[in-house]
């Protein structure tokens, strides 16, 4: 399946048709980078629309590189699950996945290439020292003692660390550029270092692994990457970028540009510090529905299609900036209202014993499964002597505020069936209301009373009969902070409220429609059926997102 969303130009089209027009490249070819050190986010989704996209509207291609000279942190779980979302998000990679992996040999023969032009070194300084040695942006760097190697003794040592001599970061590879330079970058940065942790692809075969700096340019150069799109924080390294590229003689040469990234308030989208909640159990997994990955968003409910309108809402540029989470909100909402079938569900059950009715009575009530879109159909429910309404709303004691609730003496119009008053209620010892008795008005079956009586406030039920029992999962944003990646200690910001599960009932259509959702539960919101947590005896729903923008943002 191929998506071409609405064309929405920015700055990186007028730099491709500039480029097409003065012929500096006659094609477009993109890529998308991830490290397979996590899960990826709802801020890889703008990367990957971005990327995809573009591939697409110029006829190009895009490929899926994985960038993975990292082997502590990387995982093949996260290779598959990075494919997984990828093509769920509704892409197509170019041709055969890439690794940075594959072209290990090719990236070594570079590295020897600059040694010859005595353009790297060997330098045997601890990591701390060579931090030391690099100066700051308003003090230049000091050479490292062993920057004056020659190129033989360079090319014998960088052997000697590909043979495993050398303890990790008992030796490393530097270009030898500028100590001075203004551009921090661009003073002697390392180019290999060694680690002895197994590969996941490539096992032990290899002990020292290029940067990313090293690698990142020379990958995009052999796959004829025309623009190698990033985000900002990469704009420093771009020189460095160039200057490799200008230095190993490679023939095609990519050009890098820059974007913002995303930035969503109340998350956090950093995977190092989405790793450190699942690590710390603080969250259920990768995907779990409160994390903003990809994995945990669909959990969650969104849909792929919903998660590309907001990327394409959000645009594209080089301005910083914080989005609100109502917008992505927003864009779930619409495309379920659109799309989700309707239900009932109590989720704060409370029993209704219907005075006039005879016990055991029951009534087929047609409802329609949309209320705009005849197409989706219609189902039965059951309208029954017992039914379960919400808790909250009953109301015991007549308030001029809650005049939509059902409160001792007043009528209320049940959902899609008859107008209902509470005559009394039962409760326990511990003054628990147990049950509330009511009678209803045959006579009000969709349309109101006859002799004219008003009827405000409608609510939902379900039949205390047909039924099916369920769980319902009510999340809330995961931090309480806006900014949670800017404090210190994220993790103190965390919402002890972020989930609420609450024992309740959905009317028992849901078993004929045999179907995860989305569905809109009337008055309560968009969910999901949670797979991997209902059980034969009861169904587990997660709120994907409340039917209107919740207060608390
Ligand atoms: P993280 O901090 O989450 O690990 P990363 O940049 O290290 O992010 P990569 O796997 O290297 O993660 O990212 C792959 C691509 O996704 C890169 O091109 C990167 O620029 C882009 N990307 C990562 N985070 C965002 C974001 N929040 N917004 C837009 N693009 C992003
Ligand atoms: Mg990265």
């Amino acid at each position: 399946m191929k998506i071409l969303i609405n064309y929405r130009p920015n700055f990186i089209h007028r730099i491709i048709n500039k480029d097409l027009k003065s012929k500096k490249c006659t094609n477009v070819r993109t890529r998308f980078p991830p490290e397979p050190n996590g899960y990826l986010h709802i801020g890889h989704a703008k990367a990957i629309c971005l990327n995809f996209n573009i591939a697409q509207y110029y006829h190009g291609q895009c490929n899926l590189r994985f960038d993975d000279t990292n082997p502590e942190k990387e995982h093949k779980e996260y290779v598959e699950a990075i494919k997984y979302d990828i093509q769920w998000l509704g892409f197509i990679w170019h041709g055969d996945i890439h690794y940075s992996s594959d072209y290990i040999k090719e990236l070594y023969n570079y590295a020897i290439k600059l040694i010859k032009k005595g353009l790297a070194y060997v330098d045997e300084l601890s990591t701390d020292e060579i931090r030391k040695y690099r100066g700051t942006l308003t003090h230049p760097g000091k050479n490292s003692p062993y920057r004056s190697r020659s190129i033989e003794e360079n090319l014998i040592y960088f052997y000697k660390m590909k043979e495993g001599y050398f303890p990790e970061g008992g030796a490393c590879l530097r270009a030898k550029i500028n100590m001075s330079s203004p551009s921090i970058v661009m003073r002697d940065p390392v180019l290999y270092r060694i680690k002895y942790t197994p590969h996941h692809r490539i096992g032990g075969s290899w002990c020292i692994y290029p940067t990313y700096d090293f690698s990142h340019c020379i990958s995009d150069a052999i796959e004829g990457i025309t623009h190698s799109l990033c985000t900002l924080e990469f704009q420093d390294n771009r020189i460095l970028y160039n200057w490799i590229l200008n230095n190993i003689d490679i023939i095609t040469r990519p050009t890098q540009y820059e974007f913002s990234r995303l930035n969503l308030e109340y998350v956090i989208t950093s995977k190092r510090k989405l790793n450190i909640l699942v690590t710390k159990k603080i969250v259920d997994g990768w995907d779990d529905p409160r994390m903003p990955t990809i994995s945990g968003l669909r959990r969650r409910g969104y849909t792929a299609r919903s998660i590309r309108e907001f990327c394409y809402r959000i645009g594209i540029s080089k301005q910083e900036s914080q989005i609100k989470l109502s917008l992505l909100e927003s864009c779930i909402r619409s495309d379920l209202n659109k799309h989700a079938p309707r239900l009932m569900a109590v989720i704060n059950p409370i029993k209704i014993i219907i005075n006039n009715l005879p016990i055991g009575y029951e009534e087929k009530i047609e409802v329609p499964n949309h209320p705009n879109n005849p197409k989706m159909g219609i189902r039965y429910v059951i309208f029954s002597q017992e039914i379960f309404i919400d808790r909250l709303d009953f109301c015991e004691i007549l308030n001029n505020n809650k005049f939509y609730k059902l409160t001792l003496g007043r009528e209320i119009r049940l959902r899609y069936a008859y107008v209902i008053k509470a005559e009394n209620i039962k409760k326990d010892n511990n003054g628990h209301i147990i049950c509330i008795y009511c009678s209803y008005d045959p006579y009000t079956l969709h349309k109101n009373p006859i002799d004219g009586r008003k009827i405000t406030g409608v609510i939902h039920w379900v039949s205390a009969t047909k039924n099916v029992p369920a769980e319902f999962r009510l999340y809330d944003k995961l931090f309480t902070n806006p900014n949670p990646s800017m404090t210190n200690h994220f993790i103190d910001n965390i919402n002890p409220k972020s989930l609420i599960i609450s024992k309740g009932i959905v009317e028992e259509n849901i078993v004929k429609f045999d179907n995860l959702g989305p569905y809109q539960i009337e008055r309560e919101g968009y969910f999901i059926i949670d797979n991997q947590l209902s059980k034969k005896s009861y169904l587990v729903f997660n709120r994907t997102v409340t039917l209107k923008e919740s207060k608390h943002y």
